[in-house]
């Protein structure tokens, strides 16, 4: 399969969609952004790598940070994490309030906000110095020791996160979170705001491909924990639009409001791809097309 021309190929196809959508300003640091940036990077199993355009650029992976952080709880608490966090498709946007309210405070998955700060919570408890693990484990992830949180858009996001506040509130009311709301709350922003690049996430995500054993920092996941992560990426991954990356793509994958999207191909690649225009569902707009051509072209997708 001829990847790289794919990679080319579908780049000039998209073109005209370069001005579709708007970049996330809910988050000051990111409304400076330029939003005009695309960048994508393959890499296969076999080590194999192909990337076009900036993909040696780095962003804020936001959201894409949430399989991280599930992938750690896993490791750490096993089938017992499901007792604090659902894992069915929530159909709502990811920083929904209405549904949290309604199932006491239990969030449906740990891909919308309230899972992912349910997650930071039960990794404060567990873990002594919870920044610094999560930090050795993403270098892990993608081999390079240079990644790190980037503080000015945690700071931002920190003093504009009202409605990620109300979330945290409302899981400390039902009950859901152990520890300081603000402690839970600057943690989950520091893990938001980690920069990578397509070519850093791409090598990071093909941890879960299971195309080999997993341990990376001493976080250990079985082969059939990494299928079930890939489940959740696949029917979560997209807020209320994962039926319809699922409908296009035909693979697990998950996005960020930075402008990032990984999918994952089992025992074949991982991909990356960035740019920072967002659809109404807080999605790439270049980023899933790119990645319906992909799968389109290749005729390549786990259906
Ligand atoms: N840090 C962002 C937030 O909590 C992450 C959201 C996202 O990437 N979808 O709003």
């Amino acid at each position: 399969m001829d990847y790289q021309k794919i990679l080319e190929d579908i780049y000039q196809e998209i073109l005209p969609y370069s001005k579709d959508g708007k970049q996330a300003d809910y988050i000051p640091a990111l409304a400076k952004v330029n939003p005009d940036q695309f960048g994508m990077c393959l890499e296969t199993v076999t080590g194999e790598i192909f990337t076009h355009k900036q993909a040696d650029t780095r962003f804020s992976i936001q959201s894409i940070t949430k399989v991280f952080t599930l992938a750690m709880c896993l490791s750490i608490k096993g089938e017992a994490l499901w007792k604090r966090v659902g894992k069915e498709p929530s159909g709502t946007a990811f920083n929904s309030l209405v549904q949290l309210e309604v199932e006491k405070g239990i969030p449906r998955n740990p891909f919308i906000n309230a899972g992912a700060i349910v997650l930071s919570d039960i990794l404060i408890s567990e873990l002594e110095n919870p920044e610094e693990e999560f930090l050795s484990f993403v270098r892990a992830l993608c081999g390079n020791d240079e990644i790190d949180y980037n503080m000015e858009v945690a700071l931002s996001e920190r003093e504009k996160g009202y409605l990620n506040a109300a979330i945290a509130n409302m899981l400390k009311y039902h009950g859901t979170i152990d520890n300081d709301i603000e402690r839970v709350l600057m943690f989950y922003f520091k893990m938001c705001s980690v920069e990578m690049s397509c070519r850093e996430l791409a090598k990071a995500s093909l941890a879960f491909t299971n195309h080999s054993p997993f341990e990376y920092a001493g976080y250990k996941l079985s082969k059939s924990r990494i299928k079930r992560l890939n489940a959740v990426m696949q029917t979560c991954g997209f807020y209320d639009e994962a039926g319809e990356f699922s409908y296009l793509v035909g693979l697990p994958g998950k996005s960020g409001v930075g402008g990032g999207i990984i999918a994952v191909y089992p025992h074949r690649y991982s991909v990356a791809v960035w740019s920072p225009r967002l659809n109404s569902k807080g999605n790439s707009v270049m980023g899933m097309k790119a990645l319906e051509l992909l799968t389109t072209y290749t005729e390549e997708s786990i259906f």
